[in-house]
């Protein structure tokens, strides 16, 4: 079972154990040469950047290795996010079904990884056991949902993404719509015989309703009818779900915003997703009179997003590692108790941007400051990016990469 360490050194020494080659030729098996660096770089530990500069340098790989090309998949969801915006909520476009055939909630059997069906069974088991789950794994469990069992895609893509810990907005909800049939030309469809072939024998799952044709399995998701019995389409309301999901963090390290230990300080605004930003900032360094990492958790933006308790560990342990200071509040109270920094920096990402432009809007509104002083500067900080940004709307992936050049 995989595990994830929450800091630079782990996610480098993950790296250091990709190999191309391998990956290339056994990626699409459940035991294949994954490079499982998906947690690192979702939290900001590794940038695809980085992860490229480093199988360049070690193996002289380039944009045509099927490795860079995968990498490429997450930045042309992230294309698409910059986009769609909240778009990315709805379905793209119409489906096998309308919208309204889904279903709104997780059928509990699902939910409780006793459908009976060896491959979703275990893939649930593992998702809930490790946080992460192989690329294949993830496809058969949003197909099995969607297409067989009726579950609307959103609700399917919200119920994993709260339990990943590489869990991210746009590799996801693109992910099952693409799946879904909702962001491609035709729904993702598998039967027995594809687990058999790229996972391990307990994953098998003879006479089940996956083992059947691809013609059948195409009616099946045509027909408005979920393709498992009554008896087993028992549903969970959302708050008893398990393991459950929380919207705050479940650990008194967390504290209030505190305008004492901003003032007259250069403030490093770190966040979920930018664990291993400014890395010049060291643990030791953060504790000098001048400058002052604050981890900072904005609950704006947990609200439609709960997360697993693993992920607010990984989360929490992955912040502590690089400041003892960590505030959790609205944007308001997070900016009230910066107006007297000197300066603040942060790295800008799509899933805090509503809140990091509350707290730039506060900033920046002329408030009359109790010592007398000059609102904060603020600054950006920014990462190198692996490819250059396509500003054309690109609706398909392979346009998408026919306009992309990898950054100088
Ligand atoms: C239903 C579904 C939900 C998904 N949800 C997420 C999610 O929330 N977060 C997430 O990062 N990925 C998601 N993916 C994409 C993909 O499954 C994971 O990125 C990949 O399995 C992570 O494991 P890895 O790092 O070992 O991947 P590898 O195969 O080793 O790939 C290396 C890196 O390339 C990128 N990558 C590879 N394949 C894809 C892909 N198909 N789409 C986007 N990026 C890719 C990832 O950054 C990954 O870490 C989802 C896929 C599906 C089908």
């Amino acid at each position: 079972m995989p595990s994830f360490e929450p800091h630079v050194q782990a996610a480098r020494a993950q790296l250091a154990l990709v190999r191309p080659q391998d990956y290339a030729q056994t990626r699409n098996a459940l035991d294949g040469a994954v490079t499982r660096l998906s947690p690192y770089i979702t939290h900001g530990l590794l940038s695809l950047r980085e992860v490229y500069d480093d199988v360049h340098a070690r193996f002289g790989l380039d944009a045509r290795h099927k490795l860079v090309f995968e990498l490429g998949w997450r930045a042309y969801y992230r294309h698409v996010w910059s986009h769609l915006g909240e778009g990315i909520h709805q379905s793209i476009h119409a489906g096998v079904l309308p919208d309204e055939a889904y279903r709104a909630d997780m059928p509990l059997d699902v939910v409780q990884a006793r459908t009976g069906v060896a491959a979703i069974d275990l893939a649930v088991s593992e998702l809930y056991a490790s946080g992460y789950l192989h690329n294949h794994a993830r496809m058969w469990l949003a197909s099995y949902l969607v297409h067989l069992r009726k579950v609307h895609w959103l609700v399917g893509a919200q119920w994993m993404l709260a339990h990943l810990l590489d869990g991210d907005l746009a590799s996801n909800h693109l992910s099952w719509q693409w799946v879904a049939g909702t962001g491609s030309t035709k729904p993702y469809l598998f039967n027995a015989e594809n687990v058999a072939k790229f996972a391990p024998a307990q994953w098998r799952s003879p006479g089940t309703v996956i083992d059947t044709s691809y013609e059948a399995l195409d009616e099946l998701a045509r027909s408005p009818r979920a393709a498992v019995d009554g008896r087993v389409q028992a549903r969970v309301p959302s708050a008893l779900m398990q393991p459950p999901w929380m919207s705050t963090p479940p650990d008194e390290r967390w504290s209030a915003p505190d305008a004492r230990w901003a003032a007259g300080r250069d403030v490093v605004l770190l966040h979920p997703w930018s664990l291993g930003a400014a890395p010049h900032v060291t643990h030791a360094e953060a504790a000098n009179p001048q400058v002052l990492l604050i981890g900072a958790g904005f609950e704006e933006s947990h609200t439609p997003m709960a997360w697993s308790e693993r992920r607010w560990r990984f989360v929490t342990e992955g912040l502590l590692s690089r400041t003892p200071n960590l505030w959790w509040g609205s944007a308001q109270k997070i900016a009230q108790a910066l107006q007297g920094a000197r300066s603040v920096s942060w790295l800008p990402e799509p899933h805090v941007d509503q809140a990091l432009q509350q707290v730039r809007a506060h900033l920046q509104a002329k408030q009359p400051q109790p010592t007398g002083q000059a609102s904060p500067t603020l600054h950006t900080l920014s990462e190198p990016v692996l490819f250059e940004p396509v500003e054309t709307y690109c609706g398909s992936f392979a346009k998408w990469w026919r306009l992309s050049r990898i950054a100088a």
